[in-house]
């Protein structure tokens, strides 16, 4: 069965939250409540869309420029049941998967959720850590603060330690 997804919004072609050409997808609802939040819209958990993983995999196919899709927010890690089963079924089609979190790559693994590491297990990068204002930056690439990195996340598991990718 295809599970649902409660989703804030889209961007089908963006530059700015990974490599290559994405399909971003905003899902609803985040604990973190970070002050200066870009998406504060995206934070209460009732609200925004329920949209199908099939759905969303039929519009990704749509456009064969797109290399792979971000999951961003919100928090992708509250609804990881769901992104999990997505993220597997768009990397049969070849995407690769990039994943925002709230949460550090340490609180995961430290926390060990079932889902949230198969998530997590999905992602190609995960890009970790807070927004937190005092770190705000237009240089990091991808990124809106200086505290948050991009994860490898292959070689962070085996590693057992995040190691941050160089793109
Ligand atoms: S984790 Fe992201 S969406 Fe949630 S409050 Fe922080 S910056 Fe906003």
């Amino acid at each position: 069965m295809s599970e649902l997804i409660r989703v804030s919004g889209v961007i089908p072609e963006s530059i700015v939250d990974g490599p290559g050409i994405r399909y971003s997808l905003f899902v609803q609802g985040c604990p973190h409540h970070c002050p200066g939040c870009h998406n504060p819209q995206t934070h209460p958990f009732e609200g925004g869309t329920l949209r199908s993983v099939e759905e969303i995999v039929a519009e990704v196919k749509e456009n064969p420029l797109i290399s792979g899709v971000t999951f961003s927010g919100g928090e992708p890690m509250c609804q990881a049941k769901a992104l999990t089963q997505l993220a597997r079924e768009l990397k049969a089609i070849r995407k690769n998967i990039v994943c925002y979190t709230g949460y550090t790559f340490e609180q995961l693994l430290a926390e060990n959720d079932a889902d949230r590491m198969s998530l997590l297990a999905e992602c190609r990068y995960l890009i970790d850590g807070p927004f937190v204002m005092a770190e705000k930056s237009l240089m990091v690439k991808f990124r809106g603060s200086k505290n948050q990195r991009i994860i490898d996340v292959k070689a962070s598991l085996e590693a057992g330690q995040a190691v941050e990718a160089n793109i």
